[in-house]
């Protein structure tokens, strides 16, 4: 039983210095303004509840959409972020974050990084601290505990489970595979269609400043140390305090190569309505990506889904995507609400 006690101290120690953590490079809160404020996040409504109160009380908004995501970035049993997210191949979690700051044009990411349950927390520490934007891998580790964030082991029983049988399914010759019938259900369903996932959410506080953040565990059993979209200004996320912010969920790949996030921003700048700007920008990923055989399908259409998500300076807000059901988490002030994202193809 010892070992056992032992354990859940420890855990619930991580627990609590991760939760310290989260304060680390966060701003003192200032009075509020007279605009309202508005906060959208990719399909989870505890985020923007949670980043709307602190927006309310006067937090910075990016300090607020930070704050948001980090309920998920907690979750063991959400596999998209943070704890409890999704291995790659070896089994080890590596995160990949992402922030930027309306009234500094500043930015801060984190990729490959492993340990951590608050990545998106580190990101701000590397754009407050630094004079770069991007650390990577173990480096981007030894920042983050420098800084005073705590490691915790971001496997659960259940990533781990769902992992080792998804590895012994590939290495078939080898291993004796555990038949997947005989695996608990969610453990069966991670190993056999892995998740990916990733939260992003922006931020419209009471002076009209805006501030977003984008987290995930990237794409299940990915290569080590392939790194998506999310930690990449321009392609996971991107924001201008004068025009808007995007952000982005689905195949990072396919993001990188048409720098999507920004160009959803450019195109909310030339005037464009926030759904037409994200369904324009949905039109052009699948245009350019589906000239490489490798994302489209036998009838020549995208074999692979991105849902972008983007709010405006004057606190307006869209999603869209390029196929199958999608929606938006949005808070207005007043209430919390899912809202359909606008499909492409369906
Ligand atoms: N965009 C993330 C990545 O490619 C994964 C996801 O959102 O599903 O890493």
């Amino acid at each position: 039983m010892r070992p056992a006690l032992n354990r859940r101290h420890f855990l619930g120690t991580t627990a609590a210095a991760s939760l310290s953590s989260l304060a680390l490079g966060a701003a003192e809160p200032k009075p509020t303004g007279p605009k309202r404020p508005v906060v959208i996040a990719s399909g989870n409504l505890r985020t923007v509840e949670i980043a709307m109160e602190m927006v309310q009380k006067g937090a910075d908004p990016l300090d607020a959409a930070i704050a948001g995501v980090a309920i998920v970035e907690a979750d063991p049993n959400d596999h998209t972020v943070g704890l409890g997210g999704t291995p790659n191949e070896d089994g080890v979690v590596e995160l990949d974050a992402a922030v930027m700051h309306g009234p500094t044009h500043g930015g801060g990411a984190v990729a490959a990084l492993r340990n951590i349950m608050h990545p998106a927390a580190v990101a701000r520490v590397v754009m407050k601290k630094t004079r770069h934007v991007l650390l990577v891998g173990d480096n981007a580790l030894k920042f983050a505990r420098e800084q005073g964030f705590p490691e915790t082991d971001l496997t659960t029983e259940v990533t781990r489970k769902a992992w080792l049988a998804w590895k012994e399914a590939h290495l078939r010759d080898n291993r004796f595979a555990v038949p997947l019938a005989q695996l608990d259900p969610t453990v069966r369903d991670l190993a056999a269609k892995p998740v990916h996932g990733t939260i992003h959410c922006s931020a419209l506080d009471t002076h009209g400043d805006l501030g977003c953040v984008t987290t995930t565990s990237g794409l299940g059993y990915k290569v080590p140390g392939r790194v998506g979209d999310s930690p990449i200004l321009g392609a996971g996320l991107y924001l201008d305090n004068t025009v808007g912010s995007c952000g982005s969920v689905g195949l990072g790949e396919v993001n990188l190569l048409n720098c999507a996030s920004y160009l959803a921003v450019e195109n909310l700048r030339r005037g464009m309505k926030p759904k037409d700007a994200l369904v324009a920008t949905c039109k052009r990923v699948v245009e350019t990506t589906t000239r490489d055989p490798r994302f489209r399908d036998d009838r020549g259409r995208p074999n692979f889904n991105v849902v972008f998500y983007c709010l405006t300076k004057d606190g307006r807000y869209a999603a869209a995507h390029i196929h199958g059901p999608a929606s938006l988490a949005v808070h207005d002030g007043e209430t919390a609400r899912m809202v359909d994202s606008a499909s492409l193809l369906d």
